[in-house]
């Protein structure tokens, strides 16, 4: 692919699309299956953190000893992962405004897209799959990467640079969290925050993102800042 020096990396959830019960119920199965865990885990604010974090959190705040929560960690995982893909079909999730619109110019425009997020690889494919998403990410850091947000941006970039030969100083991260932003900042990236997960504008304007927006609709806007040339 031709690119012309610009990377942007997208979170998924709460940034390109909203709602994803059946993700939520991936969790609930598999802590039942391995930890006979049955806690409503749904009052946890679960926004911009991995997978595998907050599998170790709620099974933490459960009570489970760390050697069990070792023992069957990544069987846990898996099982996330297999119980996902078999119910994917059932997910309910709607792709946020102007998302479509951004992601087709970005890609007519030669910008280098990726992800950052929390959720497992296979998961994030299916969860963008199912509505039409996927194509657009040829690569991405993922919760099966790092537990910390830190170290999937970090992935992220090591991908873009080993996989894609991005040699280029132009990089995004938009996302809808706190923790999007903070993620980002060792890694001198542009950060976009947008308030159509759980966070208001003026709660994302506290974290120091270089743009906070309410959504991703203006499209105008949007390139303009991240191709202002
Ligand atoms: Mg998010």
């Amino acid at each position: 692919m031709v690119q012309n020096g610009i990377l942007v990396l997208f979170d998924i959830d709460g940034t390109l699309v909203r709602g994803a019960r059946c993700h939520y119920q991936a969790f609930v199965q598999a802590v039942d299956k391995f930890y006979q865990m049955r806690e409503d885990i749904s009052g946890i604010n679960y926004a911009g953190k991995t997978d595998p974090q907050i599998l170790r959190e709620v099974l933490t705040m459960g009570g489970v000893e760390e050697k069990a929560i070792q023992r069957d960690f990544q069987a846990c995982l898996q099982y996330m992962i297999d119980y996902y893909q078999k119910h994917v079909h059932q997910e309910n999730i709607q792709v946020l405004g102007g998302v479509n619109e951004l992601l087709s110019q970005l890609q007519s425009k030669e910008v280098l897209l990726g992800l950052t997020t929390g959720n497992l690889e296979p998961i994030a494919h299916a969860k963008l799959g199912r509505v039409g998403l996927d194509d657009y990410f040829p690569f991405g850091g993922f919760g099966s990467d790092s537990e910390e947000r830190r170290g999937l941006v970090k992935k992220a970039l090591e991908r873009a640079h080993d996989l894609h030969h991005y040699h280029g100083d132009r990089i995004f991260v938009v996302g809808d969290t706190p923790r999007d932003v903070d993620a980002a900042k060792p890694f001198q990236i542009h950060t976009l925050a947008v308030a159509t997960g759980r966070y208001s504008s003026q709660e994302l304007d506290q974290t120091g993102a270089d743009y906070v927006l309410e959504d991703l609709k203006d499209l105008d806007r949007i390139l303009e800042i991240i191709m202002p040339d």
